[in-house]
């Protein structure tokens, strides 16, 4: 919208004879852009206090940029009297980059003012900009704010007008129900098949309750497309349109909004009446969906004999001392400035929102993320899923503070490493989220523990420098000494990332939870990263087997339950999703080798060249094989976890893609190749 007027006499007299100003429009606070102060900017000034707006002053383009870069004013007020002072003009252009705040403004909506010192005649025309376009913008951003929540909920929502025919539907009511909007929108809801289970006056008893304007809630059952009957829980809302139209259609004096809440709103009582679910116990033997999976060896004969080693930094890219680590330590880095940032969920550019809408599915591809983001997948990724499972809720904190928090750690990451850095993070974290979504997950754990499961996959690598434990011990890294030699990384890990939140308010998610709820969510965290250390990787994967796939392969129901056993399901699903690149689409498994093994062959190197243990002696660039590499690996660690995890969550795509990519290196292997890849033919 743009929209320029005058007053009183012509545009021209008004350039020539007259002091007029660019007004432009966003939201309430308003930006006061005078080269010097004089009566009419002290005019503005005062106007804005009696009206209880917040005013700042800049005196130069460059510092109006930088100061609307920060507050995002609602009103810029531009003084174009003197054009010896600055281009008032240019300010304004849209199509320049630097010192323009033109195409940051949403609502490019500009007028001019006649000067009138008058402190009054000041605060009239801000009031009339406030009644008008400033509110008309609100509403938009409200509208538009209720739309991105509908969208983006995991509950299905449903909108009818009065007379019951559908407006609206949501994805996740299409996800959970089976049909797409166009298949529903403009139906009477009478015509969408219903289930039998439900009591035959049940849609008469609803009816009479909505006809009095009342909310009805209870349980209804549904018939998904595909015939299959689901249980809800249905909360259906009436809603009086303003001056009594409806919102959404254009005939219907009112509208009902059902909500049926199955996810994570209401969370307590889900979970209690989750875990009285009926329990799907399988067996706990290994098995494949077509028993290749024997080809893979069971591995819990040989695990003791296993050297546990964990992958290193691209050599050469970056040369790390111990001293280096320790600076890290204690000086964290902060957001890069020049990082720009998403300014919210919603302003996501879509190219990134695209390669980020299969994310709930588990082929997705984080490298194209990866490139999309320029290296970035972290923050925009944990941005989408954090708010799919409503963290900034549980943890009452804003949006902004996540996304500072999602920052600070993605920088903490060495994007030099060519595996530990916020990619093998973001992956991390998306496996994570796909585990939280299998029913018998959900059955074990509260909401506290989705919640700590993500932020400890989130940061469970951080300021990872890309060499192991061992080497980091052997070198005698001020690491190794702070840590006493034991768990030193994961130790880091997780000190750092508690150092980084609390350091600063702008991004300390954890601000607004209760004491004993950080210390609860605290322990979980550090419990969790801590888990990802490999030297206690068969300790866990047999605890876990032995306390819940062997009671519950005997319907011992409550195993799901206990503190305890709730301890081992995180571990195990955070050690499985940290380890899980086996289990992917083979063109990803493969990258993620190519990337682990960079980064052994430059430890190596390293270790070579400074005279210290080679701790991992395989893993030689000269020497190396590695699909032999990969089916130790596979054979040693991953099998018998992701048969009992498996048996636990069921997880049949995962464990198909284990096998192709087994056989796929197997058949490397036949053919005596060394790489990551077939040579062309
Ligand atoms: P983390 O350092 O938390 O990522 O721990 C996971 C461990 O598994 C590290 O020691 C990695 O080196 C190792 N790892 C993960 N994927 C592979 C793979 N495809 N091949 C060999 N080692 C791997
Ligand atoms: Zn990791």
């Amino acid at each position: 919208m743009k929209v320029c007027w005058q007053r009183g006499i012509g545009y021209m007299d008004i350039c020539l004879c007259f002091f007029f100003f660019f007004i432009y429009l966003f939201f309430l606070q308003v930006l006061l852009v005078f080269a010097k102060e004089d009566s009419q900017s002290n005019g503005f000034c005062w106007a804005c206090e009696k009206a209880n707006f917040r005013c700042s002053m800049a005196r130069t383009p460059e510092s109006a940029l930088e100061c609307f870069l920060e507050k995002h004013h609602d009103l810029v007020i531009i003084d174009h009297r003197h054009s010896r002072h600055f281009d008032a003009e240019a300010l304004c252009r849209p199509d320049r980059e630097e010192a323009s705040v033109m195409p940051l403004i949403n609502a490019g909506f500009n007028r001019r003012y006649v000067e009138n010192a008058n402190m009054m005649a000041c605060y009239n025309e801000l009031l009339q900009l406030e009644h008008g376009e400033v509110r008309a913008q609100f509403k938009l951003r409200a509208g538009n704010a209720i739309f991105t929540a509908l969208e983006q909920s995991q509950e299905a929502i449903e909108i009818t007008s009065e007379d019951q025919v559908i407006q609206y539907v949501n994805p996740a009511y299409e996800a959970i129900m089976g049909y797409q909007q166009g298949e529903l929108i403009g139906k009477e809801i009478i015509e969408v098949p219903k289930s039998e289970k439900n009591k035959p006056d049940l849609l008469e008893t609803i009816n009479s309750c909505i006809r009095k304007g009342k909310e009805w809630q209870g349980i209804y059952y549904a018939k998904k497309k595909n015939g299959d009957s689901i249980q809800q829980n249905v909360k259906i809302t009436p809603v009086i349109g303003q001056g009594g139209h409806p919102i959404l259609l254009p005939s219907p004096k009112c509208v009902n909004v059902q909500c049926y809440f199955y996810s994570p709103d209401i969370q307590s009582s889900k979970h209690k009446d989750r875990r009285k679910g009926s329990l799907d116990v399988r067996s706990t033997t290994s098995r494949g969906s077509d028993g290749s999976s024997q080809r893979r060896h069971s591995s819990m004969a040989r695990i003791h004999s296993m050297t546990i080693e964990a992958p290193i930094t691209k050599d050469g890219l970056r040369r790390l001392s111990g001293n280096e680590y320790i600076f890290s330590t204690k000086h964290p880095h902060h957001i890069p400035s020049h990082l720009t940032t998403p300014l919210s969920l919603n302003d996501i550019p879509p190219r990134i929102a695209q390669t980020m809408e299969n994310e709930d599915s588990w082929d997705f591809d984080i490298f194209n993320l990866e490139a999309a983001t320029m290296k970035r997948p972290l923050t925009y990724l944990g941005l989408k899923i954090f708010s799919r499972f409503g963290v900034c809720e549980f943890l009452n904190c804003p949006e902004a503070t996540l996304r500072s928090w999602l920052q600070v750690i993605e920088a903490n990451y060495h994007s030099s490493n060519s595996y530990h850095n916020s990619t093998h993070a973001a992956d991390v974290l998306h496996a994570t989220a796909y585990f939280l979504c299998k029913e018998r997950v959900k059955q074990s754990l509260d909401p506290i523990d989705e919640v700590a499961a993500l932020i400890a996959a989130t940061v469970h690598d951080v300021d990872h420098p890309g060499r192991t434990n061992s080497f980091l011990c052997n070198a005698g890294s001020e690491l190794a000494i702070l840590y006493n030699d034991t768990a030193v990384l994961e130790s880091h890990h997780a000190a750092l990332a508690f150092q980084i939140t609390t350091r600063d308010d702008k991004c300390n998610i954890f601000k607004n939870i209760e004491r004993n709820e950080y210390r609860t969510l605290r322990q979980a965290i550090i419990d969790m990263v801590l888990a990802t250390e490999m030297t206690k990787h068969f300790e866990h994967v047999n605890k876990f087997v032995n306390s819940i796939n062997k009671p519950l392969a005997e319907s011992v129901k409550s195993v799901l339950t206990s503190p305890e056993n709730r301890i081992l399901v995180k571990r195990m699903l955070i050690k499985c999703a940290d380890i899980s690149n086996p289990c992917r689409p083979q063109e990803l498994c493969i990258e993620w080798a190519g990337r682990i093994s960079e980064e052994y062959f430059a430890q190596t190197d390293e270790e070579k060249r400074q005279g210290l243990p080679v701790v991992m002696p395989v893993f030689d660039r000269n020497t190396c094989s590695i699909p032999k590499s990969q089916i130790s690996f596979i054979d040693y660690f991953i099998t018998d976890m992701f048969d009992a995890w498996d048996a636990f969550a069921d997880l049949p795509n995962l464990m198909q893609h284990l096998d192709n990519n087994f056989k796929y290196w197997k058949g490397l292997d036949e053919r005596k190749l060394h790489s990551l890849r077939p040579p062309p033919e």
